[in-house]
């Protein structure tokens, strides 16, 4: 039998100040039933729990509760801006759809609330047994970028060191992971190097397949803040409102930037405008470089992308030209077949350029969601705690000794990423999945087949804010989950900087913060002595100090969360002024043993999925507004949001294919993929070419049209190249 604390254990434990009665008392009611002082009548300030800019928002307190919310001015990433979503972040916790309290799966289908000690022994004995059956590797976790630090290693030590679950990853893999190899291979470390200063002071901006006006709205007010006139270039497939705005558009057919970049490499060396000094002392395999771009003239650039030479040279010239150019990317290069060389192309622009470490310039992914960057280095799935590798010994040992654990709990391996857990699922090699904090039933490629794979599992457990995503109803078993507002722990943004989150509002029912969900699963499942230190989100930030120290991303002089400044802090964190804006490589020094930079690049391959004649057209996926975040489970709580967008799945077509097709605007169009079919609202319009059509990422069906397709580095999936039918629909 488990030593499974009591209904007022249990509580007491997620929150000393609030008695059992009231908790009960406050079942199922929402938001209004806060404590009667969570914090003075005044104002605080938090990092806001969507993207990863990672704006600060001013709290505004009354009789203890949170009312109202505004921009923080002092800080330096927004100075006093917000976006709809930030601006709406309070609004969506008070919602009807909230798990308040557990809910298991009864044998009818319909569900039954339970108590957290049900829960609880429920999760522990079901896992225990099907780990006893059929293998340690038969369960597996997925997790999340939108948790706190804190609760994401807790999640991932908890699982992994703890429970002995071989395999677990995060929703980050859709976002990140092509980024996260580039930077590791090409720098020595996954190693964002700018800091947001550098929008406002780049003479050349250079965007490749990034919405940043939609995606990071806070982002593009800097840039629109650039005093120096910046030269503004998109090169996006679609004219988005990012490339509308932009005194430079260069739309290459889809998923052929590869080739492009390598055709500016290729005249920016033809033209001798490329830094020798900096190349000779701070990189490797230029050479290399230099004899892989010279196929890749002009012609032959835009003859594969489908663009003109003058296209190509005006887009290399204007690179040329700029004294700080400063290269960004977003999804557009992640997710696709090649994300990660393409992602090296950039990289290898801006060093050949001695475009890195100066104001202004960068090889400089912007991430999504709001902690992805806390997940990439301590969610403890495709890296081990604090940006280590599974592989290394030296790094498994270190961990072990930091954590006071025996070092052969530390696995080998990162184990299975995300679509090989799929695969595991639908193989039957894994008959137990813990879902948290991420709604990949929505998100996740393919989503019948996915759908279909869940079903196929003993049990599914969700953990999440809200039952009523479309994982959550697939579930056996619910765990409500307190969201952003009702927790404290650190999220640290796209620029590496480390900023907090506070609990300024009671979770609803009996709702718990993830951390305390852990607190309650490791000690049920015998681990408490093991997880004893880890006893709140601050002691955890300590340990997570410790696990720094020496990294690259070394924070150890943060020790408490009263270290943290309340305008954040960057990593890693100097002796000297920690609220002083950096970026790396300011001294020509990468993370490599020999200090230098790697030039990494291969050869152009075509994607596997192609049109042919049953699938003329060539959908784009992306976002939609900035009211909308991914599967719209927070934000379509807001009705302020809900009126800043349509309802509906839209499909932009262009005048051309829709005159064709015999579609007009706001007909219904059933959109057919090789995988999926689903249903849109037509909008015509000239964003999208001829043969080419865009859907948002948001509403429910799009990415069960995607094919399953991914970069073999990363393993994360192509969204944006995907050839379908469209026909109207009747
Ligand atoms: S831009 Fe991102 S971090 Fe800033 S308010 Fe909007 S969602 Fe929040």
């Amino acid at each position: 039998m488990f030593n499974v604390p009591s209904m007022k254990e249990l509580l007491r434990s997620a929150d000393g100040e609030l008695t059992e009665e009231l908790r009960l008392k406050s079942n199922g009611l929402g938001l209004g039933h806060l404590p009667a002082r969570l914090e003075p009548d005044a104002l605080t300030t938090m990092v806001c729990g969507y993207c990863s800019t990672g704006c600060s928002l001013v709290i505004h307190m009354k009789d203890g509760q949170a009312i109202n919310l505004s921009p923080d001015g002092r800080y330096p990433v927004n100075r006093g801006m917000a976006c709809p979503k930030g601006w709406e972040s309070l609004r969506v916790l008070d919602s009807s759809e909230r798990a308040v309290v557990p809910w298991r799966r009864n044998e009818d289908g319909g569900w039954t609330a339970v108590s957290w000690e049900y829960a609880v022994l429920t999760f522990v004995s079901r896992m225990k047994a099907l780990q006893e059956k059929y293998g340690k590797g038969s369960v597996a976790f997925l997790g999340t970028g939108q948790i706190p630090t804190e609760e994401l290693a807790f999640l991932g030590t908890l699982a992994k060191f703890g429970m002995g679950f071989l395999h677990g990853d995060g929703n980050t893999r859709q976002c990140m992971a092509s980024a996260v190899v580039a930077y590791k291979q090409s720098f020595g470390f996954d190693a964002p190097p700018y800091t947001y200063q550098d929008l406002e002071e780049s003479d050349t901006l250079v965007f490749v397949g990034s919405n940043l006006c939609i995606a990071h709205p806070i982002l593009w007010e800097r840039v629109m803040r650039n005093p120096h006139q910046p030269r503004i270039i998109v090169v996006d497939p679609r004219r988005t409102e990012t490339a509308q705005a932009a005194t430079h558009h260069y739309a290459p057919q889809p998923k052929t930037d590869l080739t492009l970049l390598y055709g500016v490499a290729h005249l920016l060396l033809e033209w001798k405008a490329w830094d020798r000094e900096f190349v000779e002392r701070h990189t490797n395999d230029f050479g290399k470089f230099r004899v892989h771009v010279e196929a890749f003239t002009p012609a032959f650039v835009a003859q594969q992308c489908g663009m003109n030479v003058a296209e190509v040279e005006e887009l290399a010239r204007l690179i040329a030209e700029g004294q700080r150019v400063s290269f960004w990317w977003t999804m557009g290069v992640n997710q696709s077949h090649q994300g990660v060389l393409t992602a090296q192309a950039l990289i290898n622009l801006a060093l050949m350029t001695g475009n890195i470490g100066r104001p202004g310039t960068g090889a400089n992914s912007i991430t999504g969601q709001c902690n992805a960057m806390g997940s990439r280095l301590f969610s403890n799935t495709a890296s081990l705690l604090g940006g280590r590798d599974f592989t290394n010994l030296a790094h498994r040992r270190k961990v072990a000794d930091i954590l006071q654990i025996d070092g052969a709990r530390i696995p080998e391996t990162s184990g299975y990423a995300y679509d090989q857990i799929i695969d595991g699922i639908e193989s039957g090699e894994i008959k137990g999945l813990w879902v948290i904090a991420t709604n990949s039933a929505h998100s996740w490629i393919q989503q019948n087949r996915l759908k279909q794979a869940f079903k196929k599992l003993e049990f599914l457990v969700v953990q999440d804010m809200y039952r009523t995503s479309e994982t959550a109803q697939l579930a056996d078993l619910i765990l409500p989950a307190a969201g952003w507002g009702e927790k404290d722990g650190t999220f640290i943004n796209s620029e590496r900087r480390i900023g907090r989150i506070r609990k300024v509002a009671r979770a609803p029912g009996q709702a718990l913060a993830d951390f305390h969900i852990f607190r309650l699963l490791a000690e049920a499942w015998g681990l408490g002595p093991e997880f004893a230190a880890w006893r709140s989100p601050e002691a955890v930030f300590q340990i997570l100090s410790r696990l720094s120290e020496g990294q690259p991303c070394d924070f150890s002089r943060l020790q408490t969360y009263d270290d943290i400044s309340p305008l954040g802090v960057q990593w890693p964190v100097p002796a000297g002024d920690v609220e002083e804006q950096r970026r790396l490589f300011a001294d020509g020094h990468f993370y490599h043993a020999d200090g230098r930079a790697r030039f990494i690049f291969g050869q152009p391959q075509a994607p596997r999925e192609r049109l042919n004649p049953e699938f003329p057209y060539l959908l784009l996926t992306g976002r939609g507004s900035s009211a909308q975040w991914h599967t719209e489970t927070r934000t379509r709580q807001s009705p302020i949001l809900k009126r800043l967008y349509r309802d509906e799945a839209m499909i932009e077509i262009s005048p051309e294919d829709a005159r064709r097709e015999g579609i007009a605007a706001e007909d219904w169009v059933q959109v057919s993929s090789a995988h999926g079919q689903a249903k849109f609202r037509c909008v015509i319009t000239r964003k999208v070419k001829p043969g080419q059509v865009f859907i948002s990422m948001h509403k429910d069906g799009v990415n069960g049209l995607i094919p399953s397709e991914f970069d073999p580095q990363s393993r994360q999936p192509s969204y944006k190249m995907c050839a379908v039918f469209i026909k109207k629909a009747h």
